[in-house]
C-alpha cells in the first residue's frame, strides 16, 4: 500500500520556479559576483538594499520599515527576543491551534504561551476580551490568512476589533502572513497592519516570507514595522550572524524585480485551485461537517474528527492504514486542546493530486469508524 502523506506543509516541487530562479542567479552573477561573495556592509544592516526596495514595492510600504531575515522563522525568533526582553514572566497569546514552531520559539525566549480558541472566522474574541481583563500579553501572535494548521482566515470584523483592542490595551499584534497571496476565491480582508495605520495607538508588526510564493530554499523572510524596528532587530542580528546570505538576498531581489514572484503566485494559484476544491469536496463527502472552515486558499484544510479513542492509538491505527499524519495536539499550546472526543487533524492539500487526497480521506473515515 502506498503511504499518503498528510504531513508537511512544504511547497510541491512544481510550485517552485527553479529554472527561472536559476536564470536570475546567472544574470546576477555575471555582474554582481564580487559584491555577493563579500560580507554585507557592516553597521546596522537591515537587509540587501535592492531587496528591501523590491519588497517595499510589493507590499506598498516604505523600505525603511523592512527588515530581512533568514526565513520568517528567524523573524519570529528576533521579534520574540526584542519584544520579550525587559518583561519578567511575559505572556504571549496565540490562536489554538497555531503554528507549533512559533510556540516553541516564544517559549524558548521565556514566554508563557496561552491559547485562545480559534473559530471558523478567527480567534474567539469573547475569550480574548476575558483574558485581557486580567492580564495584558506582551504580544498576540496571529496567522490571519489561511492559517497554519487550520486553514482559517480571520474575518474583516474580527480584524477591526483586534486592532481596536490592541490600541485599547496597549499590546502588539504579530501578524504572520506567508499564505496571504494564495487566495483562490472571495475577497481578501484588509490586513491588520493596514487597519492599524488608521487606528491611533494600535501596534501591528507584519511577518512575511517568500517561501510559499517563490522558494523556501532562499530563506527570505522579513518584518514590516515602524521605522525604529529594523535598527533594533539589526543590533540582535549583528551580534549573532551579521546578515542573511548576500547571494540569496540578491537572487530574491532579482526575482522580484523581474516580476517572477507575481507571475509565480498566479501559477501556484492555478495549481492549488483543483487540489483545494477536491480536498473540500472529499472532506465533506467522506467525513461530514467536521472541517473548521472552507479555506478558499493556502495549503490546509483541517478537521476535528470525532473518535472514541486517544490520539496516539488513532494515529497508530491510521499509520497501519497507510496514512502519514502530523500529531494534531502538537499545534495546541500547553493550556489548550481540541474539543473532547475529537482529534485535530491538519490535512495539507497543496502537494496531493485530487485522487490521492480523496483516497487519504477514505482511509481516514475508515480508521475513524473502526475507532468508534
Ligand atoms: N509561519 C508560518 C505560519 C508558517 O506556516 C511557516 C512555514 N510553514 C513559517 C512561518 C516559516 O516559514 P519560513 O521560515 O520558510 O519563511
Amino acid at each position: 500500500m502506498t503511504v499518503i502523506h498528510f504531513s508537511r506543509g512544504i511547497p510541491p516541487r512544481e510550485a517552485i520556479p527553479s529554472a527561472a530562479i536559476s536564470e536570475c542567479t546567472a544574470a546576477l552573477l555575471s555582474t554582481e559576483a564580487d559584491r555577493v561573495f563579500q560580507y554585507a556592509p557592516i553597521g546596522r544592516h537591515t537587509g540587501d538594499q535592492e531587496l528591501r526596495e523590491q519588497l517595499g514595492k510589493f507590499h506598498s510600504v516604505d523600505p525603511d520599515r523592512l527588515f530581512v531575515t533568514n526565513g520568517s522563522l528567524q523573524a519570529l525568533d528576533l521579534l520574540a527576543a526584542h519584544l520579550l526582553r525587559d518583561t519578567a514572566e511575559p505572556q504571549v497569546l496565540v490562536e489554538a491551534p497555531t503554528y507549533d514552531r512559533a510556540v516553541q520559539i516564544f517559549e524558548r525566549h521565556g514566554a508563557r504561551v496561552s491559547g485562545v480558541p480559534l473559530r471558523h472566522d478567527g480567534i474567539d474574541l469573547d475569550v480574548l476580551k476575558e483574558r485581557l481583563r486580567t492580564d495584558v500579553p506582551a504580544f498576540v501572535y496571529l496567522i490571519p490568512d489561511f492559517q497554519n494548521p487550520s486553514g482559517v482566515t480571520t474575518s474583516e470584523d474580527k480584524r477591526r476589533e483586534l486592532v481596536r483592542l490592541s490600541a485599547e490595551y496597549g499590546f502588539t499584534i504579530l501578524e504572520d502572513i506567508p499564505y496571504r497571496g494564495l487566495r483562490l476565491g472571495g475577497t481578501a480582508p484588509t490586513s491588520l497592519a493596514e487597519l492599524a495605520d488608521s487606528t491611533d495607538g494600535a501596534r501591528v508588526l507584519t511577518i512575511g516570507s517568500l517561501s510559499k510564493v517563490l522558494s523556501p530554499g532562499l530563506r527570505v523572510g522579513y518584518v514590516i514595522g515602524p521605522a525604529d524596528m529594523p535598527r533594533a532587530l539589526a543590533v540582535l542580528a549583528e551580534s549573532t550572524y551579521l546578515s542573511p546570505a548576500p547571494l540569496l538576498q540578491a537572487v530574491a531581489a532579482q526575482a522580484l524585480s523581474h516580476g517572477l514572484v507575481r507571475e509565480n503566485i498566479e501559477r501556484v494559484r492555478e495549481l492549488l485551485r483543483p487540489r483545494h476544491d477536491a480536498a473540500v469536496e472529499a472532506v465533506r463527502q467522506k467525513l461530514g461537517d467536521v472541517h473548521l472552515c472552507v479555506p478558499e486558499g493556502g495549503y490546509y484544510i483541517s478537521v476535528h474528527l470525532p473518535v472514541h479513542t486517544d490520539e496516539v492509538s488513532f494515529l497508530t491505527a491510521a499509520r497501519d492504514d497507510g496514512l502519514a499524519l502530523t500529531r494534531g495536539s502538537a499545534f495546541y499550546p500547553a493550556d489548550a486542546a481540541p474539543p473532547p472526543g475529537t482529534v485535530f487533524l491538519r490535512l495539507p492539500f497543496q502537494a496531493l493530486d485530487p485522487e490521492e487526497f480523496a483516497e487519504g480521506v477514505r482511509r481516514l473515515a475508515a480508521a475513524a469508524e473502526r475507532a468508534e
